[in-house]
């Protein structure tokens, strides 16, 4: 696969275009990670290469923020021979749930889709740290984050999309008259 960047666009993972985002604001791309796990075996490819880049590290486990992450942390704990697990929302708190455990000083991953802002992620880093583990890294396969260094652990990723994000006044697509898609919703 030379062109990942492709690959993700061929997938439908990535479209450009012209989109209204659910925050409201205007985008000239969007990113869609659950369609590269629409196929299993693409799906195992592709988070096999972020796996690559994270060969020097020592994991015992790999978790992923639901739901971007779960499939990620799966891939990867497939692709490094490890365990995955997830950690999920309940009252608006990232959580273990189903029987999942971290045990003091296991060394942990966090995996996800996509980091914008990288929210979901510094808070599963937390919750793997009140649990004593120890965070070895952020693995994502997309980076579409604007800040240097956004974590205090290492932080890998397969490819680095920068979006142009609008406010509907100020859209340069609005202003040439392209008409604007919601992703997500019914195209007719
Ligand atoms: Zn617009």
């Amino acid at each position: 696969m030379e062109n990942i960047l492709e690959r993700f666009v061929e997938l439908g993972a990535v479209k450009k275009g012209h989109f209204l985002l659910s925050s409201g604001k205007h985008s000239d791309t969007y990113i869609q990670c659950a369609k590269i796990f629409e196929y299993p075996i693409e799906a195992e490819k592709i988070v096999g290469m972020l796996a690559e880049k994270l060969s020097g590290l020592k994991i015992d486990t790999v978790i992923g923020p639901a739901i971007g992450g779960i499939t990620v942390a799966y891939e990867l704990g497939r692709a490094l021979g490890i365990r995955a697990i997830f950690a999920e929302r309940e009252n608006g708190i990232f959580t273990l749930r189903r029987g999942f455990e971290i045990k003091e000083k296991e060394k942990v991953l966090i995996a996800e889709d996509v980091i914008t802002t990288g929210g979901s992620a510094k808070e599963v880093i937390e919750l793997v740290r009140n649990l004593k583990g120890e965070i070895v890294g952020v693995a994502s396969l997309v980076d579409r984050s604007k800040e240097k260094q956004i974590f205090d652990v290492p932080f890998f990723s397969l490819i680095k999309i920068e979006l142009e994000i609008f406010n509907e006044e100020d859209c340069p697509l609005c202003k040439k008259g392209i008409p604007f898609i919601k992703p997500g919703s019914r195209q007719r």
